[in-house]
């Protein structure tokens, strides 16, 4: 038997969350986000339920092509544009969209050979200050690209710094208005938050992650207010069992003590797994089915769990790190993240199975 670690992938379930996705876009088009390998659940296992989306949004040209490949024809958007002149004369064989932040990347669509075209999306700085030009640099860029040769289509977009938490949009929407000013084509704004919290903000185009894979983007909203659905559940198993004695300790650095006697179920899952090596005691995980709590500091391949609540857990019992009965986010929230980065930091080494309708046998699905 191997390692009784296992990542499983809920196609249902994300197909669930892309229709609600596209109940709150409205009238908006809906650029899946899967940069990340799709945040961490394998854009190459998901592609097939998100054929329907009428856009990707990545980063990387081979997961472009790969796409491409698996026949997806919609709009594909390079997140970050073009890294070099090579990268845009791809993206234009490949039919893709390109952001375009910075005068390098204009400089490589006039590069771009007689015939080839790419679809761009202008990126405006709206005071994130991370991608995009900067007001006045980005009127220009947009005069420079009204009707040149190697541009397909001309969409404006920003990306709010906050549209998650209490600083809101205004600023931001404010200073995107002023520069798209006399613009009449397609702008792009709104990620999972904004287009939750700010739904005015939807344009043309607007580009959801997180909530496609059922996390929430908020700190106060939980997923399953949001309506969506958890598609990652990683899940293990109880591989031993310690009966602690009143003041014994348990793990690295001795950071837990029974209060009193209690059995402690070891997790084959640590922080190699991506578990959040910063996850405290107390943080939530569910054994045999009951909710219960992590002790001790988690190790590389172990985490070490509470079975008070639990008699009947041994040996073999089966435990949920996260995903369809414990949110990813109330598990990184006591370890000082965002579901994001959870599930982000899948590890390579833990196996992955996707689970479909068509796969139930059973026909229970
Ligand atoms: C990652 C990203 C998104 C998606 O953000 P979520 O918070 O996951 O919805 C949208 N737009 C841009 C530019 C991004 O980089």
């Amino acid at each position: 038997m191997s390692r009784p670690i296992l990542a499983t992938i809920d196609l249902p379930s994300l197909r669930h969350n892309l229709a609600r996705v596209r109940v709150l876009a409205g009238q908006a088009r809906v650029f899946a986000v899967v940069k990340a390998d799709a945040y961490g659940h394998g854009l190459r296992r998901i592609l097939p339920a998100l054929m329907p989306a009428d856009g990707l949004a990545l980063l990387d040209l081979t997961d472009a092509e790969y796409a491409r490949g698996a026949g997806y024809g919609g709009r594909i958007l390079l997140l970050e544009g073009a890294f070099d002149a090579e990268d845009c004369r791809v993206a234009a064989r490949l039919g893709l969209d390109v952001v375009v932040h910075c005068d390098e990347q204009l400089a490589a669509l006039d590069a771009l050979p007689g015939g080839a075209q790419v679809g761009v999306f202008l990126k405006l700085n709206s005071g994130m200050n991370r991608l995009g030009f900067r007001e006045a640099e980005f009127r220009r860029a947009r005069e420079r690209l009204d009707g040149h040769r190697a541009v397909r289509s001309l969409t404006l977009m920003t990306h709010f710094a906050g549209a998650d938490e209490s600083l809101g949009v205004d600023a931001q929407r404010e200073r995107f208005a002023r520069a798209a000013e006399g613009f009449s084509g397609p702008v792009s704004l709104a990620n999972s938050a904004a287009l939750i919290a700010y739904p005015d903000t939807r344009g043309a185009w607007v580009r959801p992650g997180i909530v496609l894979y059922g996390a929430t983007p908020f700190a106060d909203r939980s997923a399953a207010s949001l309506g969506v659905q958890p598609v990652m559940t990683l899940s293990s198993r109880v591989i031993a069992v310690q009966c602690v004695e009143a003041g014994g300790h348990v793990g690295y650095g001795q950071t837990f003590t029974a209060r009193q006697a209690m059995r402690v179920g070891v997790v084959a899952c640590g922080y190699a797994d991506g578990y959040p090596r910063h996850a405290p005691t107390g943080t939530p995980v569910i054994v045999d089915g009951i909710r219960t709590r992590t002790v001790g500091r988690v190790s590389m391949d172990m985490i070490t769990v509470d079975l008070t609540p639990c008699p009947a857990a041994g040996v073999g019992t089966t435990v949920e790190l996260w995903g369809a009965r414990l949110p990813v986010d109330e598990v990184a929230r006591p370890a000082g993240t965002v579901g994001y980065e959870l599930l982000c930091a899948l590890a390579p080494r833990v196996p992955v199975a996707v689970s479909d309708v068509a796969d139930c046998a059973s026909g229970a699905g």
